[in-house]
């Protein structure tokens, strides 16, 4: 299978083969803008972008027909029609006249809270989360992911403050297929690119002296019962390890969920 480069459709943060994003459709009419064009199948989480009735701003509206609040006077919007399993395409995802939620170490991330430069957050202190991940060493500061935070909301809740090109730049991309959810990571305090999910033989040849099994380990999280049932070739067992590449130095981190 090809990957999105190698069919000269640029989505930087998706350096996998176009099997692994969710929804994609080779062929298919865009709802959005009429042309034969590759692109996804709508879904729910997605969101279209459409003029408000009050201000005439555009904002994103959820694509399910569900009520939302405008960005920018707040009123209370809606797309009038439902486009879930409709085909939307590859440019207009890129440009943003769709842009679909992502779910991050960071909390969720809609088209919405990408304009407003926030996630939804998490729970405080984020339970999965390494110490590492969310707390700044030698400062009193919390982090998620490495990005300052709110404070805690009356939940005990804070969201990530992420400047808005950033996470618009993620809401613009693919989704990747997963069996329990994805979970976009950041290094370098940007979004991470997409590699794909691996098997022994891929963790093997980007390790240091080929030692795959301490990437696995160190970059993933896997545990050693974790990696013994990784298969050589991703997809051929019950455990897939997804992994990202920083695209300024290279790093590799990864999450992993089992069938
Ligand atoms: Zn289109
Ligand atoms: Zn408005
Ligand atoms: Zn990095």
């Amino acid at each position: 299978m090809p990957t999105f480069a190698d069919l000269e459709i640029d989505f930087p943060l998706f350096g996998a083969d176009v099997s692994e994003a969710s929804g994609w459709q080779p062929h298919g009419v865009c709802e959005i803008c009429s042309q034969q064009r590759s692109g996804f199948e709508i879904g729910m989480g997605d969101y279209v972008e459409s003029p408000c009735a009050t201000c005439e701003a555009v904002t994103p509206m959820p694509a399910n027909n569900h009520p939302a609040e405008c960005v920018q006077c707040q009123a209370e919007v809606q797309l009038l029609r439902d486009l879930t399993g409709s085909h939307g395409c590859w440019r207009c995802l890129r440009s943003g006249r769709w842009a679909s939620t992502k779910d991050t170490e960071a909390g969720a991330v809609t088209p919405v809270h990408a304009l407003l430069g926030r996630t939804h957050g998490l729970p405080f202190p984020p339970g999965a989360l390494a110490d590492t991940a969310w707390r700044d060493t030698g400062s009193n500061h919390p982090t998620l992911a490495g990005w300052p935070v709110t404070d805690p909301n009356e939940d005990g809740w804070r969201a990530a403050i992420i400047p808005s090109k950033v996470l618009v730049e993620l809401v613009r991309s693919p989704t990747y297929i997963t069996w329990q959810g994805e979970q976009w990571l950041f290094h370098c305090r940007r979004p991470m690119k997409y590699a794909g999910p691996w098997g022994k033989l891929e963790f093997d040849a980007a390790a240091p002296n080929r030692d795959g099994r301490s990437l696995a380990l160190s970059s993933a999280g896997l545990h050693e019962d974790a990696w013994q049932d990784l298969s050589d070739s991703a997809g051929e067992c019950a455990v897939l390890a997804y992994m990202f590449e920083c695209l300024d130095c290279r790093a590799h981190r990864g999450h992993w969920d089992i069938d």
